[in-house]
């Protein structure tokens, strides 16, 4: 989200906020649950941007609580001065120990790599497969909603009767609901479920990553898929698309005389 409200005109209530907020991350040894896939989406063991890394030493139970705490800034330094802890002369160590207790693979993986994966789901349409998802979409915008990366608002214009003052406001909006893309004229440019669900898929994979060098726009926490009122995950979404590229190059390397 930095990137995001940094790139051209800068929003300075974001970046105001952002600056007087400090994050605490914690470093997961288990999967949140059957609906995380973390680690494919390259968010597992991310740093960057962290005041206070925390990583548990051990997977919990009611004995054990232990913990290696990291301090990357000044005001991680300033948060913990309090903290009553040992200190860590192989901070390295442990944390490889700790990490060696996670299970392999640690929550669901995509059939192809994040890499390929993102050049499949820009370069194909796989229409079928966004109309099949579609169907029991009711475009509600609640994936959006709960999405720690869909940052999307509009504006709105609100005069006085005398036309003497007004107020303009901002509002999060989102690429799910029917009207996202409609404009002034009444023309939508995405009035079907499927172009719209198509078009978040593509934001978190291809379209953001590539305009921001990460890997993912999508951290891969489920938050989406736990939500969805019809089980959509959009998880399952991009594994389907990778997969029905997969079976077409197949078919196409299947010699002659087999088919
Ligand atoms: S939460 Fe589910 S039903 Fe609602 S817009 Fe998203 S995919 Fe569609
Ligand atoms: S899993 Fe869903 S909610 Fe979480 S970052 Fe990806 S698109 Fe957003």
């Amino acid at each position: 989200m930095d990137s995001v409200f940094s790139d051209g005109v800068k929003d300075m209530h974001y970046l105001q906020r952002r600056e007087q907020t400090r994050i605490i991350a914690f470093n997961c040894l288990t999967p949140c649950d059957d609906h995380c896939f973390c680690e494919a989406a390259h968010s597992l063991d991310f740093e960057a941007g962290a005041d206070i890394f925390i990583t548990p030493l051990f997977i919990h139970t009611e004995a054990e609580h232990q913990y290696l705490v990291e301090l990357f800034t000044i005001d991680g330094e300033q948060l913990t001065h309090t903290l009553i802890a040992d200190p860590c002369d192989n901070p390295i160590e442990l944390k490889k120990q700790a990490k060696s207790l996670r299970p392999e693979p640690f929550g669901r993986q995509f059939i192809t790599s994040l890499e390929q994966l993102s050049e499949t789901i820009h370069s194909q349409d796989a229409n079928d497969i966004y109309e099949h998802y579609a169907q029991r979409c009711f475009s509600c915008g609640t994936c959006n909603l709960v999405c720690p990366t869909c940052y999307c608002f509009e504006t709105q214009d609100d005069f006085s009767l005398d036309g003497n003052s007004g107020e303009k406001t901002r509002h999060w909006d989102a690429c799910m609901n029917p009207g996202f893309a409609q404009v002034a004229s009444g023309h939508n440019f995405r009035a079907e479920s499927a172009a719209r669900q198509r078009h978040r898929v593509r934001r978190k994979f291809a379209y953001l990553s590539q305009r921001f060098s990460e890997d993912s726009f999508c951290t891969g926490c489920g938050r989406c898929g736990r939500q969805c009122t019809t089980g959509i995950d959009i998880f399952d979404i991009v594994n389907d698309v990778c997969q029905s590229i997969n079976t077409v190059h197949q078919e196409q390397a299947q010699p002659e005389a087999e088919k």
